[in-house]
């Protein structure tokens, strides 16, 4: 184990190559699970003797336990620039996080997506209105402005802030200003963002915010969901059990608490969470976006310098993006390329269609690769139309 100084990441250090030589890895697969800071690790550790059970005990363990659980809420809060009328809850993860939100939706509610969305925000809106993917953030701003003005009723608008999978920055504050110009409101999936903009999420508008732990640098296993409280403490728990209820009758009736905890039943993930407001704290506190350009355009510049590399886009090359790149490689397997980049050179990347399968696909055109779609549950659209790659290191999500 060594740790990156300029970060401080914790990293296995060198990897072995299918030919015996020992390299030093680099993981290039960060927009899907980043590797853990140095100061999260530090904080986890810090509180494991103190093991003790949140919100059930009078002990000094559970007292701290309990008060460390909320003082990451409050972080969390703080971060994110929450009023009075606003909440917290601890999910498992972003997919955990719009699932909930979808459930306490009022009913009748009409639910506005774009279909170039992550299956997070996508997958869990039945009968949700889907725009077709804009190709530019102002494309984005008119196609929901004309939608809205055809809609009555309460409506719900959810969009990604940053895509998984060409990294472009979305114009959510406009798309924001258009939702509550027409009384609607917005929720907004920033799994990418909050890692590379935490100080964005507090000024972008939104009703509703969801993101990850996991991608913030932390552990696996914590998410947030925060955002107005009014619907989440007028909607069914999202878990029933312990901590949800206020009182139990014999009969089973059962008053249900307001607050985060009518949807955190169950003893809750304190490391996950105190792990998620750590890194939160941390990157909310740097400005780490001016390195992290600089290596973006250093990237882009060598891809774009390569013969038969496309990069996948939506929007306009000079769009706003955090920094994520796909890429096509014309006559290559993205499978197989994956596995020689790590097997021989020590390079972690991702393969697939990204858990955005009708975006990628899109973007992919007729040009990707023609093979089928590796296994997994089989999706509930029609099959995927040829171009997401096979192979040990591709993955349908
Ligand atoms: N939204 C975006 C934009 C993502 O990139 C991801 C993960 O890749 C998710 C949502 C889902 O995150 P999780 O798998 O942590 O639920």
């Amino acid at each position: 184990m060594s740790t990156h100084d300029a970060v401080q990441i914790l990293t296995p250090g060198e990897v072995k190559l299918a030919d015996g030589r020992s390299v030093e890895f680099a993981n290039l697969d960060v927009a899907a699970t980043a590797p853990c800071l140095r100061v999260v690790a530090d904080a986890v550790a810090e509180l494991l003797p103190f093991y003790g059970s949140v919100h059930r005990g009078a002990g000094a363990l559970s007292e701290r336990c309990t008060r460390e659980y909320e003082q990451a809420r409050e972080t969390v809060a703080d971060v994110l620039g929450h009023g009075p009328g606003d909440t917290v809850v601890f999910t498992r993860n972003t997919t955990d996080a719009f699932n909930l939100l979808a459930r306490a939706v009022p009913a009748g509610t009409t639910v506005v997506t774009f279909d170039s969305e992550h299956h997070a925000n996508l997958l869990p809106w039945r009968n949700a209105v889907r725009l077709r993917a804009p190709r530019s953030p102002g494309e984005a701003v008119a196609a929901l402005r004309a939608c809205l003005a055809g809609l009555e009723g309460d409506v719900l608008v959810s969009v990604t802030a940053a895509g998984n999978v060409t990294g472009e920055v979305w114009p959510v504050e406009r798309l924001a200003a258009v939702a509550h110009g027409s009384g609607a409101r917005i929720a907004v999936d920033a799994a990418q963002l909050a890692p590379h903009a935490p100080g964005r999420l507090a000024g972008l508008g939104a009703d509703y915010i969801a993101f990850s732990g996991h991608k913030l640098y932390a552990p696996f296993g914590a998410g947030v969901l925060a955002g107005r409280a009014d619907w989440l403490d007028a909607a069914e728990p999202y878990l029933a059990g312990g901590g949800a209820g206020a009182h139990v009758a014999d009969d089973g009736t059962t008053r249900w608490v307001t607050g985060p905890a009518r949807h955190e039943a169950g003893t809750p993930n304190l490391l996950g969470a105190v792990a998620l407001a750590t890194a939160l704290r941390f990157l909310h506190e740097r400005d780490l976006a001016t390195g992290e350009q600089a290596l973006l355009r250093r990237l882009r510049e060598g891809l774009a310098a390569l013969p038969h590399v496309r990069e996948l886009r939506l929007f306009p090359a000079d769009a706003e993006r955090v920094g994520i790149v796909s890429f096509t490689v014309a006559g290559r397997d993205p499978g197989e390329l994956a596995v020689t980049l790590g097997r021989e050179h020590g390079i972690g990347v991702r393969t697939g269609l990204f858990c955005a399968h009708p975006l990628t696909r899109r973007l992919l055109g007729d040009d990707g690769p023609a093979q089928p779609e590796p296994a997994g549950p089989a999706p509930a659209g029609p099959a995927p139309a040829g171009p997401a790659s096979a192979g040990p290191a591709s993955s349908s999500g």
